[in-house]
């Protein structure tokens, strides 16, 4: 692969697992939160529906009340006229107040009147001897009997009651004189079933799907059906027709349901009330997070190529200055005309194998060569030549020598210098001579000399093994000095830095 590609994919698949680790850390504990929220929603919809059964609870109060506390109801159960029933209650007259069962019962609870409403036949319909002994049994009995004898404000008795026709909404009241004065000389009874078409009405002003379950019902959750039922009434004493906590369950992604216990009068569960919602909150939330994880992977695409761009720009520019570096370092160690190291280049390797000869305590030799009456050749064959010539001896020279320590460099003008590393001053006379004869084996003519009809060199050698104490000068002083020597002596020679003549031999 090549470096674009690579540092293409390497930037965007960091990038890729930083997002993917941004959006995880976002995404659950935002929708968490969302489902937190459609969880109180969902509880404030069954407490908006079990406030809506209690207005209703109420409403049949207040038609139990206005039968409840009248003069004329207060004599009858006294005086029994037979028309009085017929004349005050009739189907026509009860249907209006939306109500299923209507009743007077005596001062012990037994029916004096006790009604269904049929809406098919639109009349009423006494219930039967077995239906009104389930209805008024002991439990209920008791239970409509606990407001007797209390003030007309306290006299309120509310609640669900299951019969075989289905719940019943239930409303109370003991019989009272028209100022609400008692004795109490009966109950009126006011119901209604808890049937769809009141669900319906609920239903009407949310968006939501009202049911009852049975108890049994596969769909109730456990942790409802296990909630105490007790603490019938709460610390103002009033009844509590809810007394249990609202359950909500997700049932898929789509919607969620809520449970909450309907409690009868005698402190049974009768029934769940069960409210199905569209989770929209949920899903808005969860569209909203897929929208921003989906921006926030083009942004890191988009983030991620250009990086990887800017990367690669980096990374080429900085191996182009790499090279430009090398190429430079090369040409500042180089002699632009015979190709070999220069002066520069020496002196950074003399100071290096200097140092080094004086850790080892090996000898170090130095070689100084110079081109015998060059002058006159340049005179004599033009500068250009002259040139030719250099580059052809500094050949020769560098091909002389064999080991890798080795260094042949351009020393100045028409001198050359060699570092011979680890050899002492008979090796490196061997290499002299071999350098000497070499260059006379060219044999470039040179018709101004006055040594020989070739180009020839005068070589001047050192050899030392140095100490910390001595300056790398002399080294170059002596091979300088046994320069000199061979120069004066005729050219054309080698002469080494020894104990002959000022310290130099030929
Ligand atoms: P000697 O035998 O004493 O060394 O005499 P010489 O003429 O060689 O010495 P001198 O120092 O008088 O002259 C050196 C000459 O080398 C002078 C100069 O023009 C020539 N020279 C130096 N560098 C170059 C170069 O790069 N190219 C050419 N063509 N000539 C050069
Ligand atoms: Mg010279
Ligand atoms: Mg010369």
């Amino acid at each position: 692969m090549n470096q674009r590609l690579t540092v293409f994919f390497s930037c965007n698949i960091t990038l890729f697992l930083v997002l993917l680790l941004i959006s995880i850390g976002i995404r659950y504990p935002v929708l968490n939160r969302f489902a937190l929220l459609e969880q109180s929603i969902m509880e404030q919809q069954l407490s908006r529906v079990a406030a809506g059964l209690t207005d209703e609870l109420n409403r049949l109060d207040a038609k139990a009340r206005s039968e409840s506390t009248w003069n004329e109801m207060y004599n009858y159960i006294i005086n029994r006229n037979p028309d009085f029933y017929s004349d005050n209650y009739s189907y026509a007259g009860l249907a209006p107040a939306f109500i299923d069962l209507f009743g007077i019962l005596d001062q012990q609870g037994n029916p004096i009147h006790l009604d269904w409403l049929n809406n098919k036949k639109q009349q009423l319909e006494t219930l039967t001897k077995q239906e009104s002994n389930t209805l008024l049994n002991n439990q209920t009995l008791s239970w409509l009997h606990n407001t007797h004898g209390k003030t007309l404000s306290a006299s309120r008795n509310l609640g669900f009651l299951m019969t075989q026709r289905g719940v019943l909404l239930l409303a109370t009241r003991p019989i009272l004189t028209s100022n609400g004065h008692g004795p109490s000389r009966g109950t009126i009874i006011v119901g209604r079933f808890l049937n769809t078409s009141v669900l319906e009405q609920f239903e009407r002003y949310s968006n939501v799907k009202l049911s009852l379950l049975k108890a049994t019902d596969n769909k109730v959750p456990q942790t409802l059906l296990t909630q105490q039922l007790n603490n019938k009434v709460d610390n103002k004493g009033n009844q509590l027709i809810f007394q249990s906590l609202p359950v909500v369950k997700v049932i898929n992604h789509e919607f969620i349901e809520g449970y909450i216990n309907l409690i009868d009068i005698t402190g049974v569960r009768v029934q769940v009330l069960s409210v199905v919602a569209p989770r929209l909150g949920y899903l808005e939330g969860e569209s909203v997070i897929n929208k921003f994880t989906i921006s926030l992977f083009i942004v890191g695409l988009l983030l991620g190529t250009a990086i990887s761009l800017l990367l690669d720009n980096l990374i080429r520019n900085n191996q182009r200055i790499k090279q430009i570096n090398q190429e430079l370092t090369k040409l500042a160690n180089i002699d632009g005309l015979t190709l070999i190291p220069n002066r520069r280049s020496f002196d950074n390797h003399f100071q290096q194998e200097w140092h080094r000869a004086i850790q080892a305590q090996h000898p170090l030799s130095l070689m100084l060569c110079d081109v015998d009456y060059f002058k006159a050749y340049n005179d004599t064959y033009g500068h250009q030549a002259g040139d030719e010539c250099l580059r052809q001896l500094a050949r020769v020279i560098s091909c002389v020598t064999t080991d890798i320590d080795d260094l042949v460099a351009r020393y100045g003008g028409e001198e050359f210098a060699v570092i011979l590393p680890n050899k002492d001053i008979s090796i490196s006379m061997i290499v002299a001579e071999n350098m000497l004869q070499s260059v006379q084996k060219l044999q470039l003519p040179h018709a101004k000399s006055s040594i020989s009809p070739y180009v020839s060199l005068s070589i001047g050698l050192a050899s030392i093994i140095p100490t910390p104490e001595t300056e790398p000068a002399t080294l170059i002083e002596q091979s300088d000095l046994a320069l000199y020597t061979a120069k004066s002596q005729g050219r054309n020679q080698i002469v080494y830095f020894g104990n002959g003549c000022n310290g130099c031999n030929g």
